[in-house]
């Protein structure tokens, strides 16, 4: 274990570890723009240039520890060095922050303020680049913004192996491009070099000059596209920031997802069918309670529900493979002992969705199908012999393939033919509007948290069990 000094400090290195991650395991930030933790050394920007006492400045992303030796991170030197690199990095930069969505997270718009803060000393006018260079159906590339750091090339070589994006041309007039061949829309885990850019020069197409990063919140939460779980953020309007006319369904809507680092789950990463959530959650919601189609108030629908389950003789249910732990548990202890129970999958990979990889990637497209599996057996392509009553939760149920005659009750949160055609349907919440937890096929526990209000007549599938159990009063 070398033992180092950074500025005075005693600090304890790990074998093998660069100067930058003695550094900031002790606490001490060092600013950097293309170093990532994991990605390869680029050590090109040169912003994390320290001194070593008796050997002068150099980059501390590629400076292994040595026994014994005294670095500073900010002496006057080094000052004096990262000001000049941002000078050097703004040259050519547009400076323009204003129209930016990276503007209030951008690693380069800090450092200026932080380490540089004076007016561009350059007096020829900037080399122009490239606006709006459309990489893929989901990315845009402005090359004036990009400050070479080599990030997402790296990402595409390193992590996604896509390969799709390299450097064309050399000096002042260098580019990133996409390599012939290899489009990065292929790439399924493209978004997250939006993520890595530590400039606005990569933009989400879904996100361009939607909003501000200021008037969000993020809130986390789990991905439930596979059983991988990837932990992610939801982000949307802040309370104080509501839009009042203009656009309100800005109040209620996705603005975005960014991972939430997980080392157990997902590390830094998610694949983009994490970052397109709303079109999971924005679908069109059901909101009436009905009996055979027709709307009727909750209680009578509950009333109805009831009566059917005190008249089956062989009451089946098909678990939701996208429940939470804790509506599995409600189930279990209101219905567990009236029905005889299966899990049912509720979602299956859509057409031109990779189904798998070794990355993150799972063939199983819901979320929570391990703690289903934990209680029950997988639902058989034939139901029991007799079944006369089955109460369906949640969606992927083949409503064609129930037994003839059986009577259904159905929950669900979304707008489907199916509604209309069960005997009982009940209007349930999503997880933007509740809390639980997902257990994915590691045995890793995950928790999500409400972003939005519940809307009216939508109600949580562990209040509905409770009622269907006994005569208690639910409120939409
Ligand atoms: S586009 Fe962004 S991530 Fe890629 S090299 Fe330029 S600055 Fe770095
Ligand atoms: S790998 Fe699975 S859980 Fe992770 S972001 Fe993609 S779909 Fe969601």
């Amino acid at each position: 274990m070398p033992e180092i000094l950074i500025n005075g400090q005693k600090v304890e290195a790990s074998a093998g570890q660069t100067v930058l991650e003695a550094a900031r395991a002790a606490g001490i930030f060092v600013p950097t723009f293309c170093w990532h933790p994991q990605l390869s050394t680029a050590g090109n920007c040169r912003m994390c240039l320290v001194e070593v006492e008796g050997r002068g400045l150099d980059i501390a992303c590629n400076m292994p520890v040595s026994a014994g030796m005294h670095v500073l991170t900010d002496s006057p030197d080094v000052q004096a060095h990262r000001k000049a690199m941002l000078q050097f990095i703004t040259l050519n930069h547009p400076v323009d922050c204003g129209i930016c969505d990276k503007a209030g997270e951008c690693s380069l718009q800090d450092y200026h303020y932080a380490y540089n803060g004076e007016p561009s000393l350059s007096v020829d006018p900037k080399v122009r680049s490239t606006k709006y260079y459309n990489l893929s159906s989901r990315i845009l590339l402005d090359n004036e913004r990009c400050i070479l750091c080599l990030r997402c090339t790296r990402f595409t070589h390193e992590v996604s192996k896509s390969m799709a994006l390299g450097v064309e041309s050399r000096g002042d007039v260098s580019v990133i491009r996409p390599v012939a061949d290899r489009p990065l829309g292929e790439d399924p885990y493209s978004d997250n070099i939006v993520d890595l850019c530590p400039v606005g020069a990569l933009q989400s197409r879904q996100f361009l000059h939607k909003t501000r990063v200021w008037y969000l919140k993020p809130t986390p939460s789990v991905c439930p596209g596979c059983e991988r779980g990837c932990t992610v953020q939801i982000w949307h309007r802040r309370a104080e920031w509501r839009v009042q006319a203009l656009d309100p369904a800005q109040n209620t809507s996705i603005a975005r997802v960014t991972p939430l680092e997980n080392p157990a789950v997902n590390g830094p990463w998610i694949c983009n069918k994490g970052r397109d959530l709303a079109r999971i959650f924005e679908r069109t919601r059901a909101a009436e309670p009905m009996l055979g189609g027709a709307p009727v108030e909750l209680e009578a629908a509950l009333e109805k529900a009831r009566e059917l389950i005190g008249a089956a003789r062989r009451p089946v249910a098909l678990v939701s493979s996208w429940g939470s732990n804790e509506e599995l548990a409600a189930f279990q202890r209101h219905l567990g002992a009236v029905f005889t129970a299966f899990v049912k999958c509720d979602a299956r990979p859509e057409p031109g969705e990779r189904i798998e990889d070794d990355l993150l990637i799972r063939a199983d497209k819901n979320p929570n199908r391990a703690a289903a599996r934990a209680l029950y057996a997988d639902a058989p392509a034939t139901l029991p012999e007799g079944t006369d009553l089955v109460l369906v939760w949640g969606e992927g149920c083949d409503f064609g393939a129930l037994p003839r005659g059986a009577r259904v009750i159905f929950l669900n949160a979304y707008l489907a033919p199916e509604n209309g055609h069960a005997d009982v349907f009940l209007p349930s919440t999503i997880q933007t509007e509740r809390h639980g937890h997902y257990t994915n096929f590691q045995g890793v526990v995950s928790e999500f948290q409400p972003c939005f209000d519940r809307p009216a007549g939508a109600v949580d599938a562990e209040a509905l069990f409770k009622a269907l159990a006994a005569p208690a009063r639910v409120h939409a």
